[in-house]
């Protein structure tokens, strides 16, 4: 379609080196030629421009010490992108690689995957280079005081709610809230993923993984399957990945596969979660360490990983959980888990599959469930963090727990139906992708020319 290439010059023309923004505004063009071809009021009111470039991007310099008293300088953004339907809400992520194109692609899928919790939330995103990997608590305080001495003047409960992503955990929200306050003198409910004793909500942490996990369940279902005994693989072995398996154990699966950025755990017998979430969650290390404590769990570097394919897809399972980064499962990783028989892929990371694997899942008329709509989850009990900060009351584990499966059942039920509609029935990329924008691109239409 015309108006669909147009939009992708577009941004290739002004943004030429931001190439995973390139790669989301494809994805998710592509997939509405349905529904703009139904209605042109769209491209009338010009909403793919409007969307695809954001409200406001704010770059800024961080400058802090570290314990060797030297002075260090990271880059720091936020990106506010759309908000049409509430105020800004997207995580902060903190990793070297860090640019302005892997900031817009999540800042950009954001818009659409608040909009499918049916909460009032817009979409953005933001964070820096810096990597805390490796640094002092110290020095992650006083890197994250000095983020929050610029990010402050952006951000509110009415205007933008930023929370955690790869490398930001509750160490760092609690710094960055901690300087907020203090800067502004307001305790209001600006970061989501607190703690508990200041505002936080039972199942925030969990919820990425567990909605994930929802959403492949309300898959399965529909085609008479479930996850119990079930072998199934997970990438990563961080907050995402590390709540999957947890869900996954909790349902009688067997989650066999963990990675970081330096290697791979096979573990034939089922993840020991306990262990895992001891080397991660408080000792900071690498899998290695899994490894030297499982003498029968098989560890495999990096350097081993062979002709780019990651390894993890090339175990066989009944359903798999990228929960790691964004193109970390390619068209070759792809075939090899159909070849071996996989049946369901929930995404629990953001855009984790390239374009190619994608298609060859939806060719193959698998569970498919992209990552805007299956890793929701998080994002939506951050809008139920923001609920109960509000209403000054906090909801129980079971509640808030229960609200969640609910969510991730509408976003099932509703990308499923939004591709029956636009005759594309089992596609949730295409239903979740309509079902995202229609709301936005109406809300849009509705509040005028700006
Ligand atoms: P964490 O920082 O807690 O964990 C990230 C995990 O992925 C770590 O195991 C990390 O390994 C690994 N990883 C990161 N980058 C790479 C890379 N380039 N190559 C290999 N492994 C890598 O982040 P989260 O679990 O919070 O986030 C994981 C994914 O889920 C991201 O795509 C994020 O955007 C998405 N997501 C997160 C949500 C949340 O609520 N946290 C909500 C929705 C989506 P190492 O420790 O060695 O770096």
């Amino acid at each position: 379609m015309k108006y669909i290439k147009y939009i992708n010059n577009l941004i290739k023309e002004k943004y030429p080196v931001q190439l995973e923004f390139h790669q989301a505004v494809k994805e998710v063009t592509e997939s509405l030629e349905p529904i703009l071809k139904k209605y042109n009021k769209y491209e009338q009111n010009a909403i793919l421009e409007r969307l695809v470039i954001p409200d406001r991007e704010i770059f800024f310099r961080v400058t802090w010490v570290d314990d060797d008293g030297k002075i260090q300088v990271n880059r720091g953004c936020r990106i506010e992108f759309n908000s049409a339907i509430g105020p800004y809400k997207g995580g902060l992520r903190f990793h070297p690689s860090v640019n302005p194109g892997i900031i817009k692609f999540l800042g950009f899928e954001q818009i659409f995957k608040n909009a499918l919790t049916t909460l009032a939330m817009g979409g953005g995103k933001g964070g820096s280079d810096f990597d805390p990997k490796g640094k002092s608590d110290g020095e992650v305080m006083r890197f994250c005081q000095a983020f929050m001495n610029e990010l402050y003047r952006h951000i509110g409960a009415h205007t933008d709610v930023p929370a955690g992503d790869i490398g930001v955990g509750g160490r760092e929200i609690g710094y960055l809230y901690g300087q907020y306050r203090k800067l502004t003198n307001r305790f209001d409910g600006v970061l989501t993923g607190k703690a508990l004793n200041w505002g936080g909500s039972l199942v925030r942490t969990e919820a990425t993984g567990y909605g994930c996990v929802y959403f492949a369940q309300n898959m399965l279902k529909e085609k008479g399957e479930d996850l119990e005994g079930k072998i199934c693989t997970v990438s990563g072995s961080g907050n995402v990945a590390i709540y999957t398996i947890e869900k996954l154990q909790q349902l009688g699966a067997i989650p066999v596969t963990i990675s970081d950025s330096k290697g791979m755990i096979y573990d034939k017998n089922g993840i020991d979660l306990a262990l895992l979430k001891e080397i991660k969650e408080v000792k900071r290390l690498s899998l290695e360490a899994y490894a030297k404590e499982k003498k029968n769990a098989q560890y495999t570097p990096v350097s081993k990983y062979k002709d780019g394919i990651n390894p993890v897809w090339h175990v066989p399972c009944f359903a798999a959980f990228p929960s790691a980064t964004q193109n970390e499962l390619n068209l070759k990783d792809a075939k090899a888990l159909l070849k071996n028989g996989c049946k369901c892929v929930s995404e629990g990371a953001n855009m984790p599959s390239t374009i190619d694997a994608v298609h060859e899942f939806i060719n193959a008329k698998i569970c498919y469930g992209p990552g805007k709509a299956a890793n929701a989850g998080g994002v939506a009990v951050s809008g139920l963090e923001m609920a109960q900060n509000a209403s000054m009351t906090p909801w129980t584990f079971e509640y808030t727990d229960k609200r969640l499966y609910q969510i991730m059942e509408d976003i099932f039920n509703n990308a499923s139906q939004t591709a029956k509609e636009f005759n594309a029935e089992g596609n949730l990329v295409v239903g979740a992708n309509i079902a995202g924008f229609r709301k936005v691109a109406d809300s849009m239409i509705d509040q005028g020319v700006l």
